[in-house]
């Protein structure tokens, strides 16, 4: 594993960017990691032309000073050549060429990759994931991301789109979801599922302190409602986390049978409510863990770089590259 000073020793200014729904994010990090400088643009509404996009990378890019080599990230289906495939967020997206395209305006090699993939390379060189050969990132935000490191390398598979565990069917005859399918696992364990499992408990005649707290409507019941009841002590919003985590778990029960990682990373969105989800989590996962008694455990840590990690990782792509 090439360690996070080595990776400082190539260069000492990195420049990454990060793409989302709706802001785009830069930073610069120094030698040792730390980001020195930081910079936000708002992502471009409705028109998700490719000039656009490229225009907000550029302007970021320029912003915060580079020399031409930079990281990118995009969410969605990115190519092992930086081309952006589709992004569901992004309407209008397809077959953008990014790294192409930034790569001859800016006359150096510019590297694109998902932002779940930019995440898993900023916990793993920089953040919960140090030292570790086998970890899998899981963002748990609206939908759920993720990106794998194995063996000690960062896995992105033959096309390019490993790491997409959201779309793991758990139960064929479950919610509809938007890539077409039925069941799969972030409909259940992402924010999204989250405020679904909330509004069923909410309709089902329970949680009625929450209910009175969202306006009385249990259809306006939101995750952020059962989290706040649940830090009061809540017995019936802690019974839905409870229900949410054994969800997360048994997505992460999957990951573990597929791939056999040392250490789980939990990061988007909901890493901000980790101390809530954290017990829980880890209960399910010793619970439901084929054969426990005969492995090591995999550990299961929330994420440390928050909503910079994709820009993060994204800066360390260039060298990860090299
Ligand atoms: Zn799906």
């Amino acid at each position: 594993m090439t360690s996070a000073a080595e990776l400082g020793a190539v260069t000492s200014r990195r420049v990454g960017i990060d793409v989302g729904g709706t802001k785009a994010q830069a930073v610069v990090l120094d030698r040792a990691g730390e980001v020195i400088e930081s910079a936000q643009r708002p992502t471009p509404r409705g028109d998700h032309s490719l000039d656009t996009l490229i225009d907000v990378l550029i302007e970021l890019a320029d912003v915060v000073g580079h020399d031409g080599t930079l990281g990118v990230g995009v969410p969605g289906l990115v190519t092992r050549d930086g081309v952006l495939r589709a992004a569901p967020n992004l309407d209008g997206v397809a077959d953008f060429a990014i790294a192409d395209l930034l790569s001859a305006r800016f006359g150096s090699a510019v590297y694109v990759d998902n932002d779940a993939t930019c995440a898993t390379v900023a916990e793993w060189q920089l953040g919960a994931g140090m030292g570790t050969t086998d970890m899998m990132l899981v963002t748990l935000g609206t939908g759920i991301g993720g990106g794998v490191v194995s063996n000690g390398r960062l896995q992105r598979g033959s096309h390019g789109f490993a790491g997409e565990f959201g779309h793991m069917v758990i139960d064929p005859s479950g919610p509809l979801c938007p890539c077409g399918r039925r069941g799969c696992w972030e409909r259940y364990a992402s924010g999204s599922g989250l405020a679904m499992l909330a509004r069923e408990a909410a309709t089902g005649h329970r949680l009625h302190d929450v209910v009175r707290h969202a306006g009385g409507d249990p259809q306006a019941v939101r995750g952020e409602h059962v989290q706040q009841a649940a830090r009061d002590g809540n017995a019936e919003a802690l019974a839905v986390i409870d229900d949410f985590a054994r969800w997360v778990a048994l997505g992460l029960v999957n990951l573990t049978n597929a791939c056999d990682p040392e250490l789980f990373v939990l990061g988007g969105g909901l890493a901000a409510g980790a101390d809530l989800f954290i017990d829980p989590i880890r209960r399910w996962y010793g619970e439901l863990l084929y054969q426990p008694h005969l492995r090591e455990i995999p550990g299961i840590e929330f994420a440390t770089w928050g909503p910079l990690a994709g820009a993060v990782g994204a800066a360390l792509l260039p060298e990860l590259a090299g």
